[in-house]
């Protein structure tokens, strides 16, 4: 048998204990499982980073209530606003070929559900903020689509090449890796975040894997400017073979097959409050939950789920995706 342990992660107010698992030896009753935890006080100010709008509530909706109520900071950015789903576009529109402005319409409906999901999660609109880059081409724009060396990104379902005027943070953004970077830069540098949730580089949406490539590149570029800044960066997951909606338990478990990284996996429970708050914003997800209800309410249990990567340094461009796609 093992011995709890305690252990402190300091510099940034979160304390991190675990209690591990005793083994059970034949007819031993097994000991219900501990994980640590991840805490945060009203200094936290917590930045997640979303591929699509649903992902920072499915990942962290019962994390952000607890971060709002502690007297905490929450602020979203989003990376694409989901308009890339063929399916949802012809379920939400009822046409068998959608046109460029359907895609466009339904980015702009996603963007008000995730509007819509943050207020209930008690956040303002101010909390949120969308980069507009394009859904299902991220990773295409960690290597061949970096720089202005060549034409940018186009997206074959909005036929877009840049986001909205409205949304461009840094002048003359296009869909392009590098300008993707220094929009994560420029708002990681204004807001100065304690703590990052950002997808793993292992969740099987390509997406969400560049989403990790893109904020730690992004997170280089803002410690040559700022050195002694030093965010705690914690990872979430979605997309994992069938976890986890496959799974009827009533906690959520982490994903079989993945390690917790350096910190072991890091359970954070919601009270029943939380929970129903959680599956109420999840709800304002109307195009989501008409084709895919049984995946988002995968995520509404009782805890949340991260896991610590160990410390690395990303720089991009890569010649090879990592991402596989
Ligand atoms: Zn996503």
């Amino acid at each position: 048998m093992r011995s709890p342990v305690l252990s402190t992660c300091l510099g940034l107010g979160l304390a991190v204990s675990a209690a591990l698992v005793p083994s059970a030896g034949a007819g031993a009753p097994r000991q219900p499982a501990e994980h640590p935890t991840l805490a945060v006080n009203a200094d936290t100010k917590v930045l997640i980073v979303a591929p699509h709008p649903d992902d920072e509530t499915l990942s962290a909706g019962g994390l952000m209530q607890r971060v709002h109520e502690a007297g905490g900071q929450v602020h979203v950015v989003v990376l694409t606003d989901g308009d890339g789903y063929p399916e949802g576009v012809r379920f939400e529109d009822h046409v068998e070929s959608p046109t460029p402005s359907d895609y466009r319409g339904y980015g702009r409906q996603r963007r008000r559900e995730a509007r819509a999901a943050l207020a209930r999660l008690g956040l303002d609109r101010r909390s949120i903020r969308f980069l507009s880059f394009p859904d299902g081409g991220l990773s295409q724009l960690i290597g061949r689509y970096w720089s202005e060396r060549r034409t940018a990104f186009r997206s074959p379902y909005t036929r877009m090449d840049r986001p909205p005027k409205s949304e461009i943070i840094v002048a003359n953004t296009e869909y392009r890796g590098e300008d993707l970077t220094q929009e994560l830069a420029q708002t990681i540098g204004e807001y100065q975040p304690t703590l990052i949730l950002v997808p793993r580089k292992e969740d099987q949406h390509a997406d969400h894997c560049a989403s990790w490539f893109f904020l730690m590149d992004a997170l280089g570029d803002v410690k040559r400017v700022h050195s002694d800044y030093a965010p705690d960066v914690v990872n979430y997951i979605v997309h994992w073979y069938s976890w986890p909606f496959e799974d009827e338990s009533r906690e959520l478990s982490p994903p079989p097959g993945l390690r917790g990284g350096i910190s072991g996996w890091m359970r954070v429970g919601l009270t029943r409050h939380q929970q129903q708050t959680k599956r109420a914003a999840l709800k304002e997800y109307q195009t989501q939950m008409h084709v895919m209800n049984w995946f988002l309410d995968g995520f509404a249990r009782p805890n949340e789920v991260f896991s610590r990567p160990a410390p690395v340094r990303v720089v991009l461009p890569r010649r090879r995706n990592p991402c596989g796609e």
